[in-house]
């Protein structure tokens, strides 16, 4: 009877590894799933604050981690610059941006992925400020043999990361982020250099077109109206004859920052000439518009600026003021309407040049609305 019993057993015993490795086969199908749908999900990212959100956000909650955080090698403060100038930075604590490479390199000693416990240094170095995490992924992220960032998946599980395992779909993964990263940097800092003034980073003119062309469009769909001002700074050869054109460069870059301060995060600001800032306020009726200039006029005529030297700078700007309604927008031809709008802010702005300078100055829009409308 005994042989029989063994046998049983080992019957036994084979069953249950057979239905443990089945379990471990069903799981690694979920997971390797999983796997394929974030990879889906990481590639239809267009945008660069897309793709932090779903790798910051999204990715924790899908994979059921305690923390995600990503380490980006910014030297040039490019990326800080895509991500500044809207509340979009916010958006990512978990965001670190570098500007040396050291600190990857001693992560990463040999670019290899790291899986295991979540040491103190481990810890303090990726995971600032996360609770529980026991056991981490660290996901070089590598682009033609260079350390570009690392993506960190921490757990409050001690048992999820192991450096006894293999994590192939993690570090296939780690691959797919550095190129979706590399791209979306990329695309967004050609978009950026080609619409924006390099001296001021305002609006250059193309890019300025670009959004009164939206605007315009804007205005006719909702019937709200659009405030459109040009600024000109009085008097500003004799600032560059007396104290050099870097500081002018200085006051541009200055005025520049001062009005991206005072205005909304929807307005639009671009550099429409030498010294002449072009602003769209969508959604302002002219007294509105009337008050956000008088309030910009103000606000640079009591500003001190400094020259490049750090002289003191006394400054004042003229702004002529037109508004944009729905009427002129019907049936308009968009390149004659947007025309018109420059003109006429123009007129006003002439208006105060002869009139004194350092004043704003209002005039309806002077494209003809047609009789029928
Ligand atoms: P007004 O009050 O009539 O506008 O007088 P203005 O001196 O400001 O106007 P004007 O058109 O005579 O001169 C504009 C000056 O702006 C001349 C030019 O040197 C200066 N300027 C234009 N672009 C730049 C720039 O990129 N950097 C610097 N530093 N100066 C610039
Ligand atoms: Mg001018
Ligand atoms: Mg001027």
């Amino acid at each position: 009877m005994q042989p029989d019993l063994t046998l049983a057993e080992e019957n036994r015993e084979l069953r249950q590894r057979v239905s443990i490795l089945h379990h471990k086969a069903e799981r690694n199908e979920q997971l390797l799933r999983a796997f394929f749908s974030a990879e889906l999900d990481l590639l239809s990212c267009i945008t660069l604050a897309e793709l932090l959100d779903y790798l910051l956000n999204h990715f924790r909650q899908d994979f059921n981690l305690s923390a995600v955080t990503l380490m980006l090698l910014d030297p040039e403060d490019m990326v800080q610059e895509l991500l500044d100038g809207s509340a979009r930075f916010n958006h990512f604590p978990g965001l670190q941006l570098i500007r040396q490479q050291q600190p990857l390199r001693d992560l990463y000693p040999d670019s290899s992925l790291f899986c295991g416990e979540a040491t103190p240094h481990i810890i303090t170095t990726c995971f600032r400020g996360a609770e529980d995490v026991q056991s981490c992924a660290l996901l070089p992220l590598i682009r033609e043999d260079c350390l570009i960032g690392s993506l960190c998946l921490g757990s409050s599980d001690p048992g999820r990361y192991s450096h006894l395992l293999r994590y192939d779909y993690v570090s296939h993964l780690a691959s797919v982020v550095a190129v979706c990263m590399e791209n979306a940097i990329s695309r967004e800092t050609l978009q950026r250099l080609s619409s924006i003034d390099p001296l001021t980073r305002a609006l250059n003119r193309r890019a300025l077109s670009q959004q009164l062309l939206r605007e315009i469009k804007r205005c006719n769909r909702t019937g709200e109206p659009l405030g459109c001002i040009l600024l000109d700074i009085d008097h500003f050869k004799p600032v560059n004859d007396t104290h050099g054109h870097l500081s002018g460069d200085k006051v541009l870059r200055d005025i520049s920052q001062l009005l991206k301060e005072q205005l909304r995060e929807t307005d639009s600001i671009a550099r429409y000439g030498g010294e002449e800032f072009a602003i769209l306020l969508p959604g302002c009726p002219e007294p509105e518009a009337t008050r956000v200039a008088e309030n910009l006029r103000k606000c640079i005529s009591q500003t001190l600026f400094s020259g490049h030297q750090n002289q003191a700078l006394r400054i004042t700007a003229s702004l002529g003021i037109t508004i944009c309604e729905q009427q002129h927008t019907v049936d308009a031809d968009v390149s004659e309407l947007t025309e018109s709008l420059i003109q006429t802010a123009d007129q006003a702005l002439y208006f105060c040049k002869h009139n004194g300078r350092n004043r704003v100055s209002f005039m309806p829009c002077l494209l003809k609305v047609s009789a029928q409308q």
